[in-house]
């Protein structure tokens, strides 16, 4: 559990020249993101050449932190790097395959007995690797990494868009997909594109019913689910330092409802204290010793339109309270305008549940504020009209929590406690009713809200707001009341208000924890075995994927010719296929499904050259693999947009697919082609794709001379007798070259271990 103390030190002693070095070349003062982005360039980025915004730029984070669904395939990637342990500190947090329904004891256990191959292989490999391993029921990874791991002026990766929620703690933390994961883990350079900068001043203060929630649910009504795309978010200004740094957390955690690459704030009172109470004073002294380089230049916050390419101002004093919904998180309505809101759109304002907790909100100062409401459940006679459930962050809050008597007076309200994990936040919700698809409202207080996401009923209604609105909501148990102005008539008949609610940011008696469920890994995991069984139909270890065999490929027969969108979702489905991330073999017969075959419009209905019958993709090319015939993949414009899904890449490898030919590409995409050793090749006239057609063999010449900036050329044999030569552009640099020649980057990391 230990944090890595002589790093951050090592950091922080090396960020004044890293800065001041930055600021002699831009020639002006730094925000506070600039200074973290450029104290962690990796080593073999230069500071001479750097060109902002022009720029993807290699960095060099301090950590990694993987939950346990996206961690399997980062994990099984990682062994094949041949590393005895892993580059940089790591960790494993078991808490998206918990199922909510009854209570955490019992669901807990449910899990651990149902999910026990996956959680043996990450424990095992985690031990192995020198990874830090938190058990199911530990917490969720983003709470945990807060109270344990997150630093001020640190730069971190995780596998999961969440990550975000560090920068709470003062850090750059990003959500990736597991092939970054791998990439850092096993050494190699990190790459981002140079993000824009959203610099948000926060004046006044935050009171009575207005929560940090509502400052981020007021900025994602103002950015839209867009508006943060490719920049990092800055908040500064006297509201900010006045906030707690878990009530930070959960405006960073919702950056990512804003498409924002993530969300920082600069290092101040609110995050030493908070260092102190989770034990880890040496690291608020250390911070302290380096603070002005923790937070931007004053010249950035006292002139910020001059060095922010988006300015938003937000009065705290003024702001109100805010439920977001339903369907998508920036539809923000202030509580004042809820009733009209609800009456204009049809919304159902009965409440069924109201369910507070998760990553974004389960601090202590969260859970003591929702208690200072149910407390007045029972002082004023009142009786909770909806469901009401707590999802706690972590071990450590809960225990904390269950020590100062919340969870009792939770019991008293009838409230449910489920299991220190995700849950009903990524619909692992075993919600009674629900296959009904009866249209019906619900408050929580996580982050995303997008149709099915809590239980999978698409009828079901979800609006976002803070731990102590959503409580409130479930008292009274609609979705009009507005707390500030309106009253309730209690079991008695007469009508009371709530008192606003209050609560503590951190623990008087301090945070206690008797397990905290962590697993430290082995000094020397060298003797550890990977568990995994051979007959498994969730994990499968990797085999190496077979170096270029030195030849230009010929006689690859057409695959498909996607037609229109083919994001990574169109090219490797989640829902259900979700279960077999761990398992490459199986999880390839979701391969393409999603793809509009251009022949006949159609997705997953294919023709199999061999038999010219129509059938779905992943089968027809198996049927080639076991013919030892390749083929190709022809798409249109932005191939592969969507989420970073390193499955999307090593599914087609996996089956036999050479290459991958489209107008253009979205670049994540391209790049994990890249990494799996494929051929992602461009059109150098996009109009050649009309010419392709079903029954095409194709040729790919010019790979013996593979050179980067040098078109190849793409031969299509028609079943007419007749050919096109079509030329094609890439975007393979020297040792992306290399990587195509190996079959996959990872086989060149492998080779360097084994001859160091
Ligand atoms: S609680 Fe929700 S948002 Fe947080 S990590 Fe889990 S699924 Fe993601």
């Amino acid at each position: 559990m230990a944090f890595d103390v002589d790093m951050i030190k090592k950091l922080y002693a090396a960020m004044p020249a890293k800065v001041a070095a930055a600021r002699n070349k831009l020639g002006r003062p730094l925000t506070l993101a600039e200074k973290i982005l450029f104290a962690h360039l990796h080593e073999e980025q230069s500071l001479e050449n750097f060109e902002r915004a022009k720029h993807y730029v290699n960095f060099a984070p301090d950590r990694v932190a993987m939950q346990d669904a996206t961690a399997q395939m980062a994990l099984l990637q990682f062994m094949q790097a041949g590393r005895p342990k892993v580059a940089v500190p790591s960790t494993v947090h078991c808490d998206h395959l918990i199922v909510a329904k009854t209570e955490a004891k019992e669901d807990l256990e449910k899990a651990v007995t149902e999910s026990k191959e996956v959680y043996d292989f990450l424990a095992s490999v985690s031990n192995k690797y020198g990874i830090g391993f938190w058990k199911p029921g530990a917490g969720i990874i983003h709470q945990v990494v807060l109270e344990n791991y997150a630093f001020p002026g640190g730069m971190m990766i995780g596998t999961d868009s969440h990550t975000v929620n560090a920068g709470g703690l003062g850090m750059i933390a990003i959500g990736v997909g597991g092939a970054d994961a791998c990439d850092v883990m096993a050494g190699l350079p990190w790459e981002l594109k140079w993000p824009k900068l959203i610099g948000v001043k926060l004046t006044g203060k935050l009171s009575g019913w207005t929560a940090p929630k509502d400052v981020i649910l007021k900025v994602a009504g103002i950015l839209t689910v867009k508006g943060g795309t490719g920049a990092i978010v800055e908040y500064f200004g006297e509201g900010a330092t006045s906030m707690s740094c878990t009530g930070k957390g959960t405006i960073c955690n919702m950056g990512a409802e804003i498409g924002a690459t993530t969300s920082t704030f600069g290092y101040d009172e609110s995050m030493s204290r908070y260092l102190k109470a989770t034990g880890r004073e040496e690291i608020a002294a250390a911070a302290d010793a380096v603070k002005e380089h923790l937070t931007a230049d004053a010249e950035v916050y006292t002139n910020p339109e001059k060095y922010f390419d988006q300015l938003i101002e937000i009065n705290l004093s003024e702001l109100e309270p805010h439920l977001n919904g339903p369907f998508t998180p920036d539809l923000a309505t202030p509580i004042s305008k809820m009733k009209e809101a609800a009456i204009a759109n049809n919304w159902p304002t009965k409440i069924e549940v109201g369910l507070i907790g998760s990553c974004t909100n389960s601090s202590y100062e969260d859970i003591s504020r929702a208690v200072s409401l149910a407390r007045q459940v029972v002082e004023k006679n009142l009786k909770t009209k909806a469901e009401f459930t707590i999802t706690p962050g972590s071990e450590q809050v809960r225990f904390t929590i269950e020590r100062d008597g919340f969870l009792n007076t939770f019991d008293k309200i009838g409230a449910k406690v489920f299991a220190n994990a995700c849950g009903p936040c990524i619909g692992m919700w075993d919600r009674v009713g629900a296959e009904k698809q009866e249209r019906n409202t619900i408050v929580h207080s996580f982050n995303r809200n997008f149709a099915k996401r809590a239980d999978g009923n698409p009828n079901t209604l979800a609006f976002v707001g803070s731990p102590e609105l959503v409580t409130a909501l479930a008292i009274a148990g609609d979705l009009t009341f507005n707390p500030i102005t309106d009253s309730l008539i209690n079991e008695k008949g007469e009508s009371v208000k709530l008192d606003e609610p209050t609560g503590d940011e951190l623990p008087l008696r301090g945070f206690a924890v008797d397990d905290p469920g962590f697993q430290a890994p082995a000094a020397d995991g060298s003797g550890v075995s990977v568990d995994v069984s051979p007959t498994s139909k969730r994990l499968q270890l990797l085999d190496p994927f077979p170096a270029w065999e030195g030849t230009d490929l010929k006689g690859l027969k057409l695959l498909i010719k996607a037609k229109g969108k083919c994001t990574t979702d169109h090219i490797s489905m989640a829902g259900p296929w979700l279960k077999f991330r761990g398992h490459l073999d199986n999880i390839s017969n979701n391969m393409l499904i999603g793809a509009v075959n251009f022949f006949n419009e159609k997705t997953d209905n294919i023709k199999n050259q061999l038999t010219g019958e129509y059938g779905p993709v992943p089968a027809t090319q198996r049927a080639y693999k076991a013919q030892g015939i390749g083929s190709i993949v022809v798409g249109d414009e932005n191939y592969g947009e969507g989420s970073s899904r390193e499955h999307a890449a090593m599914e087609p490898r996996h089956l036999g697919v050479r290459a991958i030919l489209v107008k253009s590409f979205a670049r994540i995409h391209e790049t994990n082609l890249k990494k799996q050793g494929m051929l992602g090749l461009t059109f150098a006239n996009k109009d050649d794709y009309d010419k392709i057609q079903e029954d095409d063999i194709v040729d790919i010449l010019g790979l013996t001379d593979f050179t980067p900036g040098k078109q190849l050329a793409v031969v299509f044999h028609h079943a007419d007798g007749s050919s096109d030569i079509v030329p094609v552009n890439h975007t393979y640099n020297e040792q992306q070259i290399e990587w195509f020649k190996a079959g996959a980057a990872l086989n060149i990391i492998r080779q360097k271990f084994a001859e160091a």
